[in-house]
């Protein structure tokens, strides 16, 4: 069990109003909290040991080489990569899915070959891949849903097939809350010679993620949403593919000689860093591990399970309120997401809003999902390992007046 009172002393942001009332944040898969330790990393580094990495004979330049190459060091351990080579600091899970539809995808895709996605990707993991089949001739595939927000394996076999190139999927969902079979569908992939990259914005910070067991080819995330700054996310890639694949960016830093006419690459994971990286967020990043790894991801995990079923009972006993996702705890991440017939999500998140409690209302840039629901967007909360059963209490409440509001007839 986590001392949740504990941590939430930690976050220095919980501890603020907003109109009048406690801040009861619920938008965790937007953007997480951070905790003092995070924080202090970042002014440590500019108060003490601010300078570029990988170049400097000086002190504070080795400092802070070995501060970023730690971080570096810290996240593979996070996901057990079996090697920081493996590691790319990018600005966020976005930037390295297209580092991979920019690179590796240019080389490997043909005209022809299929990509396959789920019905529930993140525009992250769509556009990309729209631009990679219009410039390759490549076909995308989706696996489609269950009613209940589900991935539909009963085609998997026609749908991963030996046209199949990549595999791209989101681990869980950030509009349905879903969990997918990551691990099935690599083994699918491998069978049929498929490569495989898993979107793992929103599994990396709430549950403990492998990639050794997973074995993806390439798997993404955010720093922001696991505690850390913002602007630094990873991309991680088996070492042998990325030794193989063509650099994403070119300048300094990622070569090794340089001529008048040519150049060639520097190793890994330098080859895909080119220019001055973003030293204080990486470094935040790795003091944002250190607090996950100290708290344990395992329980983070049963305190999500244990506050979203709690929250999923409650809303399902309110009257009008329409939820997405499954109602299996073991297939589901710590996210709700909701609607009433009749009232626009976004005046129930401003409703809410002035209670103190912060919840995302839109397409959560998921359009095509919300397109197969039918709905033009809803409203979603998201917990972390700092919500308590008594906020959920307080959003159940503040839903219920809302929707008395809203649904009043005299109004
Ligand atoms: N994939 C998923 C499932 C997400 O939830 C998000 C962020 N909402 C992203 C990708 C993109 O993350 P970022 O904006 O940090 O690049």
């Amino acid at each position: 069990m986590l001392d949740i009172q504990k941590i939430r002393k930690d976050f220095p942001i919980l501890r603020r109003e907003v109109y009048g009332k406690p801040l009861i944040y619920l938008d965790n898969a937007a953007t997480s909290q951070k905790p003092d330790s995070v924080i202090r990393s970042l002014v440590d580094y500019y108060e003490n040991y601010n300078s570029n990495v990988h170049r400097g004979v000086h002190k504070l330049s080795m400092e802070s080489t070995e501060k970023f190459e730690e971080a570096r060091e810290k996240v593979a351990r996070f996901i057990n990569a079996s090697s920081s080579n493996s590691i790319i600091w990018t600005r966020n899970a976005t930037e390295a899915i297209n580092l991979v539809a920019n690179t590796w995808a240019q080389e490997h895709v043909n005209s022809g070959d299929e990509i396959v996605l789920t019905g529930m990707e993140h525009h992250s993991n769509l556009v990309p891949w729209q631009k990679v089949a219009r410039d390759k001739q490549a076909l995308l595939r989706y696996i489609p849903l269950t009613p209940d927000g589900r991935l539909d394996l009963t085609n998997i076999d026609d749908i991963i097939c030996s046209r199949t190139k990549l595999v791209s999927i989101v681990h869980v969902s950030n509009s349905l809350g879903t969990i997918n079979p990551v691990e099935e569908l690599t083994a699918k992939a491998r069978k049929v010679g498929a490569s495989v990259l898993v979107d793992a914005a929103q599994s990396v910070p709430h549950m403990p993620v492998d990639v050794q067991r997973i074995d993806p080819d390439f798997l993404a995330m955010s720093g922001h949403k696991m505690l850390g700054p913002t602007g630094i996310g990873a991309l991680y890639a088996k070492e042998d593919i990325l030794e193989n694949m063509e650099p994403f960016l070119r300048g300094g830093e990622m070569v090794l000689e340089v001529t008048y006419e040519d150049a060639s690459w520097n190793s890994l994971p330098m080859r895909f860093e080119a220019g001055t990286p973003n030293i204080a967020d990486a470094v935040g990043m790795g003091a944002a591990v250190d607090y996950l790894n100290a708290i344990g991801m395992k329980s983070i995990r049963q305190h999500e399970v244990d506050i979203t079923s709690y929250a999923l009972d409650a809303i399902k006993a309110i009257n009008g309120l329409d939820h997405y996702g499954p109602e299996d705890m073991s297939q589901r991440g710590g996210v709700i997401s909701f609607n009433s017939p009749g009232v626009h999500p976004h005046d129930l998140g401003t409703f809410l809003d002035r209670l103190g409690i912060a919840v995302r209302t839109g397409h959560h840039c998921t359009m095509p999902l919300m397109r197969m629901l039918g709905v033009p967007a809803t409203t979603r909360a998201s917990f972390y390992l700092y919500n308590t059963k008594s906020e959920v209490d307080v959003l159940i409440e503040g839903l219920t007046e809302a929707l008395g509001y809203f649904n009043d007839g005299s109004r």
